[in-house]
């Protein structure tokens, strides 16, 4: 037979091929964990991560809910094993629920591991008994302090003991709960003994995280950023802490406390960059796709989505775009790195 009438035969079967293919960079990671940042609004105005005054992106830019579930089937067919809904605050997007429905029918079926969320907790009490019956069993809470005029100061906008009563719902619906609290240098590196009884007292693990150069802020970023290993020696005089294997699949290194029987895990991008076992990229609500939470290359997946109703040319930007994927972040904070190190807010690409 001739090659000319072989061809649209060969280009069939190189789709099927790519239609299931692992995602895996040319670095040899395989990428299996997404993450999806469903609105860059929030209802809160944390200092690290945004300015008081932000200009969101309209409405018509963003992916409706059905678009954000094309995108996380197509990324579940490639290997996509644990799928975190982040934003923004993404509690605050309208109708919310809807999408965490729909995506449970791939907990159901397997092909997901794990569907979780991370919130600024504002909006649990509301929700945590549907997002349990949508099959999610974790989730990272935001929690940087115990003291509700502290917390309004970090927020801006937040209150403490509505957080709070979400949390307290979370944990009800038997929703695993982690505190994330981001260390900040003289605003509360006092307290971190205190999260960490009152986190495991409840049955919760706590996260540490450095903070990190993403986005303008009112703040200069040195004055806020401490590093983790800092952090671990003034705790080291209040607890007993030892390795522990634990991990979730994130970049979290855990340690087992003695006194609480709980675990701490730490976030620790900037005094021990982890890019070398990354399995992660991040999706904008815009459907824009970050390699690299620290990098500004990006891939637009919208376009190919809107293109056809056939998943042949997201999967085909989705190759393109993994293989750019870098070997990792070139994060510094000091004196003379004070700016950002990509202009995008944590907020955009979400954590
Ligand atoms: N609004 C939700 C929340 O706060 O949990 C989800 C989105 S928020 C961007 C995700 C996580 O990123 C939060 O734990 C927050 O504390 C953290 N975060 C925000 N800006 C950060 C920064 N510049 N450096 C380190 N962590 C940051
Ligand atoms: Fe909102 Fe979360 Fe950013 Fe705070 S950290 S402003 S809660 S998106």
């Amino acid at each position: 037979m001739a090659l000319r009438m072989l061809l649209p035969y060969i280009g069939c079967m190189e789709q099927a091929q790519t239609l299931d293919r692992p995602l895996i960079d040319p670095f040899g990671r395989a990428i299996s964990y997404v993450r999806v940042s469903v609105t860059d609004r929030c209802d809160f105005r944390c200092v690290y991560c945004m300015s008081e005054n932000m200009s969101f992106l309209p409405k018509r830019d963003l992916l409706s809910l059905e678009e954000l579930d094309r995108l996380c089937t197509a990324f579940i067919a490639r290997g996509t094993r644990k799928l975190r809904i982040t934003g923004g605050e993404p509690l605050v997007r309208r109708d919310i629920l809807s999408l965490f429905r729909s995506l449970s029918r791939h907990l159901d079926s397997g092909a997901l591991e794990e569907l979780t969320l991370t919130t600024n907790g504002s909006q649990l009490a509301r929700f945590a008994d549907d997002l349990a019956a949508c099959g999610v069993r974790r989730i990272n809470l935001s929690l940087d302090t115990l003291d509700p005029g502290k917390f309004k100061d970090i927020t801006r906008w937040g209150d403490f003991a509505q957080v709070e009563r979400g949390m307290e719902a979370a944990l009800k619906a038997g929703l695993k709960v982690k505190l994330n609290v981001v260390a900040l240098k003289g605003v509360n590196d006092d307290e971190f003994p205190a999260i960490i009884r009152y986190a495991h007292q409840r049955g919760m693990d706590v996260t540490f995280i450095e903070v990190m150069p993403l986005g303008e802020i009112t703040i200069a970023r040195d004055d806020q950023y401490m590093s983790l290993t800092e952090v671990r020696r003034h705790l080291a005089r209040d607890f007993t802490l030892t390795e522990s294997g634990h991990r979730t699949g994130g970049p979290a290194r855990y340690m087992r406390c003695a006194e609480t029987g709980g675990r701490i895990g730490f976030i620790t991008p900037l005094s021990h960059n982890f890019c070398e076992s990354c399995n992660r990229v991040r999706v904008t609500c815009t459907g824009t796709l970050y390699m690299c939470l620290g990098q500004n290359d990006a891939a637009d997946l919208r376009t190919p989505l809107r293109a056809s109703a056939d998943d042949g040319p997201l999967m085909a930007a989705m190759d393109a775009a993994i293989l750019r994927k870098p070997k990792g972040h070139d994060f510094v904070i000091d004196r003379a790195h004070a700016g950002p190190a990509v202009a995008r807010h944590m907020s955009v690409t979400g954590g």
